[in-house]
């Protein structure tokens, strides 16, 4: 069976938005728009698998959801909601969780990094995330789902879900007249030259919100002279810009600048380095900040706009969660009917 493109994705209410989430993400939700059917996440419930202080998580859903709204994401003809008004998220990933495998969880990499060294101490939330995330992206049975190389690994788990679900209920599916399959399989969508943005203190480590130190990542509320200081600051190595784009590869925290700078400016690295390859980083980082500020200041300043509306965010998230819930209900029912629950309604 042939599936109806529809893209679904989400980011945590977790702390300060950054350029990664931008470039990574957010940017590319607002481009498939005028191509797809879309429906974008304030991701809550993920959220908790680390602990978030209650008064603060509220703000940063509302903050989340601006970010969307500032970035040019139309709530009217898409969907924006935060995952915890639709319950059908936790219900579906509950099936998940007896559909996934033990062995599968166990290779997760975010589980070991987040996890870290005290494992024993982590949340089950945390280990159980992408079944969540399969969930997420399945209650609205989405084929298309644009994010950070990072979730690559989340994805592939995801689609392993989606064909055992489809394999295992085989019969019933069949049986309910949904065809071979009830889940389509979704594709990543990680694509261009900014799909893992590095911290700038530390061209090895992506940029991260939860990353302890503020001068790692540009946030997307920063004002120019926040966003001009960082990337002054921003560590380099002693060399002048390459002129081919191969000796980047040795070369992280060039590479990563010049992918920054690519992907706000809407062209390749190789491009990029037509103009800046030989000359010093001191050149390219003023015009990198030049860039930033003219791309990010408006998102920023609009960020901080809607903030002081909170009635409208919330109408926003309403709104969208109420739709939202249609769509992921009539996808339980379903799951519901194939795996033999009796319903009532
Ligand atoms: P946390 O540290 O709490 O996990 P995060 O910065 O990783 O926060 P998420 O909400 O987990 O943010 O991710 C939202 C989206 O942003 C995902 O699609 C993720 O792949 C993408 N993303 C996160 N960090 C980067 C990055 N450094 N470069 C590119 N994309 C990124
Ligand atoms: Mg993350």
């Amino acid at each position: 069976m042939a599936f109806k493109e529809k893209v679904f994705s989400g980011v945590q209410p977790t702390g300060n938005l950054h350029l990664g989430n931008y470039l990574g993400a957010i940017k590319k939700f607002v481009e498939l728009q005028d191509s797809h059917e879309c429906i974008y996440c304030v991701v809550d419930l993920h959220a908790i698998t680390v602990w978030q202080d209650p008064a603060e998580l509220r703000r940063t859903i509302r903050e989340v959801t601006a970010a969307f709204l500032a970035c040019g994401i139309d709530p009217k003809r898409h969907i924006i909601f935060n995952q915890s008004q639709v319950s059908e998220h936790a219900e579906l990933a509950w099936v998940f969780n007896c559909v996934a495998r033990l062995g599968w969880l166990n290779r997760m990499t975010q589980f070991k990094e987040k996890a870290g060294k005290d494992r024993e101490n982590a949340s089950a939330g945390l280990y159980v995330y992408p079944t969540l995330m399969a969930a997420d992206i399945l209650a609205y049975r989405a084929t298309h789902v644009p994010v950070g190389e990072d979730q690559k690994q989340h994805l592939e788990l995801a689609r392993d879900i989606a064909q055992k679900f489809n394999n295992d209920f085989g019969d019933e599916i069949r049986a309910q007249g949904f065809g071979d399959a009830f889940f389509p399989l979704p594709a990543p969508l990680i694509q261009g030259p900014a799909t893992r943005v590095m911290s700038l203190r530390d061209g090895t480590k992506k940029m991260s919100k939860s990353d302890p130190s503020d001068q790692s990542r540009i946030n997307l509320t920063d004002d120019a002279d926040a966003i001009a200081l960082k990337v002054r600051r921003a560590k380099t190595d002693p060399h002048p810009l390459p002129d081919d784009p191969k000796d980047l590869a040795a070369r992280p925290e060039a590479d990563n600048l010049v992918g920054i700078y690519a992907a706000l400016d809407g062209r390749t690295k190789d491009d990029v380095l037509g103009t800046f390859g030989g000359g010093q980083f001191s050149t390219f980082k003023s015009a990198l900040v030049d860039l930033a500020v003219t791309k990010l200041g408006p998102i920023g300043a609009e960020m901080k706009r809607l903030m002081q509306d909170e009635a409208h965010i919330d109408a926003v998230l309403a709104d969208g969660a109420a739709r939202a819930r249609t769509q992921a209900r009539e996808t339980m029912n379903a799951v519901k009917d194939i795996v033999g629950f009796v319903r009532g309604e």
